[in-house]
């Protein structure tokens, strides 16, 4: 059990390392570093962690919240897609908490290619994404780790929004409906662009996800596999009706209705009227 400081990075130290290290932030990896020691701060509260904690990390960049969950748990494992990044990172915590440094792990890989063997089994995903692929980055870590007990990441105020959004919401759609198979979502605040460099154009919101510890529908591939192509189904088409969305699904609208009734689902309604409990029923999985 370590419980010593990390100095964290602010405005100042984000220019330097980046300028020894040669690197303009890209768009394509949606790099916007954290210079703010307060919004570190808050993200790591936000999270809710415990000291054992075993936390996955997504996109460390320069460090900065690295270093606040490094003060805040005993391990720490941090994916960097950039090689240069990657490379840093290491120097960057012996440098400033030399007494957490072996409690870091870093794997350099695309996120979205991560797999158990680079991680192990970690019970937390604390992340301020890359913003091209934060949903598919988020849905692929609770696919792929059921050992996560919480997810507390940084995404765009629309896409948090949207993956906290209720049944009957305009924003409500497949990542909000894939993200509440896992457990309840909810938006832990918002964040504004001024904390990062160089600052985005919008403003960016947090998103908290409790992972059921007794889930109330099995969570395995055969369930993914069951329920996620009917929510693709149900949305692909927003405006349709649920027995003309999902009439391909079941090879005709007659198929399509005489499931949904059976589901206790009325075929009219649209499908963002129904809620994650809805589609595992009309699965059949639960
Ligand atoms: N965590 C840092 C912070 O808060 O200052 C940086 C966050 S920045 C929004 C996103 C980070 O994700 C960048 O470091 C970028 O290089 C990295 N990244 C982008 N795409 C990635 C991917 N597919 N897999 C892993 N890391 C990725």
């Amino acid at each position: 059990m370590t419980e010593a400081k990390a100095a964290l990075l602010g405005p100042v130290e984000i220019r330097e390392l980046a300028a020894r290290l040669d690197v303009t932030p890209t768009k394509k990896l949606g790099q916007n570093f954290l210079h703010d020691p307060n919004t570190i701060r808050r993200i790591v509260a936000a999270a809710d962690l415990d000291r054992s904690d075993r936390v996955v990390e997504v996109g460390p960049g320069l460090g900065s919240l690295t270093l606040g969950l490094l003060e805040a748990v005993d391990e720490v494992t941090a994916v960097e897609i950039d090689p240069r990044l990657a490379a840093q990172l290491p120097h960057t915590v012996a440098e400033r908490a030399p007494e957490l440094a072996g409690n870091l792990k870093l794997v350099e890989k695309d996120a979205l290619r991560v797999t158990a063997s680079d991680v192990g089994e970690p019970t937390a995903l604390v992340a301020n994404l890359p913003y091209n692929v934060s949903v598919p980055v988020l849905l692929h870590f609770l696919e792929t780790f059921p050992s996560l007990r919480r997810v507390l990441v940084m995404v765009q105020l629309e896409v948090a929004e949207r993956l906290a959004a209720q049944p009957g919401s305009k924003v409500y759609g497949v990542p909000s409906v894939k993200a509440a198979f896992y457990g309840p979502v909810r938006q832990a605040g918002t964040i504004g662009k001024n904390v990062f460099w160089p600052a985005p154009n919008i403003e960016s919101g947090l998103v908290r996800i409790d992972c059921f510890a007794d889930a109330p529908w099995p969570i395995t591939d055969a369930s993914r596999k069951a329920v996620f192509p009917l929510v693709d189904a149900a949305f692909a088409q927003r405006r349709k009706t649920l027995r003309a969305a999902l009439s391909g699904h079941y090879g005709s609208g007659a198929a399509a209705e005489e499931a949904l009734v059976a589901a206790g689902i009325d075929p009219t309604l649209r499908g963002e009227k129904l809620g994650v409990a809805d589609f595992v029923r009309l699965a059949g999985v639960a």
